[in-house]
């Protein structure tokens, strides 16, 4: 598969391609992708502020029953996206099918309810009449990582859009393939220009971050990636909105049952191999709970089969990138070496070709400080340490030393006592007795983190903020 440059909705080559190879078996190159110049940026750029002089004007209503064609469209081949996905990026085909569906899910939810959310508050009284209004900010640069591609490209680009503005995408490296492919389909229902997607290394992804032309960033991924970006969008004085890290505990109440609580933290923490930027990667367990949960979560994460992403037999694919796999082995060794213990569990499908690509054992750690750097760091690897604590006094402090906060769960059967410890978890968003958002959650609740967790919110109505600006509008009646 060849990906080009896709700029006002024209294919655009260019003189050097990138090969894209899968992570579960490195010899396979699964594609190659364009390698874009900052003059390409230039285009791109200036292509969709050129649309956006005409986008912007488009009733709410035509923009809400484009994104709804958009998402018809995207259920439709979701099939074939899905594996363009999983080749690329190593997330198990399963996996991949319903992060699509989430992001079809946040589609339609998006225009649901972007419907109710512009109208001007108009207020009169004698002296004056006003108009508070929302006005879309022009073009954006959105930037998206490898670990979830579908949902977070789909999580910008329809709030973007049907606020009125228009967009530039740079997606990773990591999973080039599958963003471009949906987009270019998804870019057929709007006026050219207003989708485009450029690819490149660093001096693409400075040439955009820093574009006079470009109104506003949306970056999900790492916080020290993000650092560059806000000092970029300094010199302009650029709008940003982060997604970025986390670092998740769960914590169990002592009124939890084990036998079903656990099934539940354990595909919370592992699933996508543990990249996830909201997967749980810190379990506290009260003191007298601990052996027994220590043996339950072993004989679960024991189950796991760890192959390649497209083999159906597989429970867990590999890691996505060398840098992710060697981090994590790295981190395993410096585990190994200090005073926590560490069980590798989980079976090789097939250990002949473990070594063709990025594959790690999920593994346990057990006591483990609370200041062990497998509890401070977002390890985003499928290693999860168990925690123990002795009174909820102790486990709010122990959580809430971090200087991350995006998610968190507490797992009880008592709902009062629950949401009062929620409460005070310093994050972005709590859940109970699970590890993610229901379906009301998910349209809902704000989704982001406090702290170095990001900057701003996605999903729910609170999005239409971070793609508007406000204008106020004042009308004096006397006229002497
Ligand atoms: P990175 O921060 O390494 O990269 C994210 C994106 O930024 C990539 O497209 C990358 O492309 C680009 N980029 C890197 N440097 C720059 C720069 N100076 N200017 C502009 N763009 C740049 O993150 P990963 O891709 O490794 O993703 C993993 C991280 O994402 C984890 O920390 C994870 O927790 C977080 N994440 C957060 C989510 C959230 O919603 N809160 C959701 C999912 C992931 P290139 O490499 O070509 O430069």
């Amino acid at each position: 598969m060849r990906i080009n440059l896709f700029i006002d909705n024209t294919d655009v080559e260019t003189d050097e391609y990138t090969e894209v190879r899968d992570p579960g078996r490195l010899d396979v190159v699964v594609g190659h992708v364009a390698k874009g110049t900052v003059q390409d940026v230039d285009r791109a750029v200036k292509a969709a502020h050129q649309a956006f002089q005409s986008w912007r004007k488009t009733p709410l209503d035509k923009r809400i029953s484009i994104l709804l064609k958009v998402a018809d469209r995207l259920e439709s081949e979701a099939s074939s996206i899905a594996e363009v996905v999983s080749k690329e990026n190593g997330m198990l085909l399963n996996a991949t099918k319903a992060e699509l569906s989430m992001a079809i899910t946040a589609i339609r939810n998006l225009a649901d309810l972007a419907g109710d959310s512009f109208e001007p508050r108009v207020l009169e009284d004698e002296t004056g009449w006003i108009s508070v209004e929302k006005k879309p900010m022009g073009v954006i640069a959105a930037i998206v990582p490898w670990n979830a591609p579908m949902v977070l490209t789909m999580q910008k680009l329809a709030p973007a859009v049907v606020t009125g503005n228009t967009l530039v995408f740079k997606p990773s490296p990591f999973a080039p393939m599958g963003v471009t492919v949906a987009l270019k389909k998804v870019a057929e229902y709007f006026p050219s220009g207003v989708v485009n997607v450029i690819h490149g290394d660093g001096e693409v992804g400075a040439a955009l971050t820093t574009h006079p032309l470009v109104r506003k960033i949306s970056f999900t991924g790492g916080g020290a990636t993000a650092k560059h970006v806000m000092k970029a969008a300094a010199d302009s004085l650029k709008g940003i909105h982060f997604e970025l890290g986390g670092n998740d505990p769960a914590v169990i109440l002592d009124d939890a049952n084990l036998n079903v609580v656990l099934p539940k933290i354990v595909t919370g923490a592992f699933r996508r191999t543990g990249q996830f930027c909201y997967a749980i990667k810190r379990v506290y367990i009260p003191q007298r709970m601990y052996e027994d949960a220590f043996e339950k979560v072993c004989e679960l994460v024991n189950n796991y089969k760890i192959g390649h992403q497209l083999d159906e037999n597989a429970t867990m694919g590999p890691l996505n990138n060398r840098q992710q796999y060697e981090n994590i082995k790295e981190l395993k060794e410096r585990i190994r070496n200090s005073s926590a213990k560490m069980v590798e569990l989980g079976e090789k499908l097939d250990p002949a070709g473990w070594e063709d690509g990025y594959y790690l054992q999920p593994a346990v750690v057990r006591d483990v400080e609370p200041d062990h750097e497998i509890v401070t760091c977002e390890q985003f690897g499928p290693v999860l340490p168990l925690i123990p604590y002795r009174t909820e006094e102790e486990v709010i402090q122990m959580v809430n030393d971090s200087e991350y906060g995006l998610g968190s769960s507490i797992w009880s059967s008592d709902f009062d006592r629950a949401v009062q410890l929620a409460r005070q978890v310093e994050s972005g968003m709590t859940f109970i007795n699970g590890a993610g958002q229901t379906p009301l959650g998910y349209k809902y609740i704000p989704f982001g983190g406090v702290k170095q967790s990001g900057i701003g919110r996605e999903n729910s109505e609170m999005i239409f903020d971070e793609y508007t600006e406000t204008h106020g509008i004042n009308y004096h009646k006397t006229t002497e």
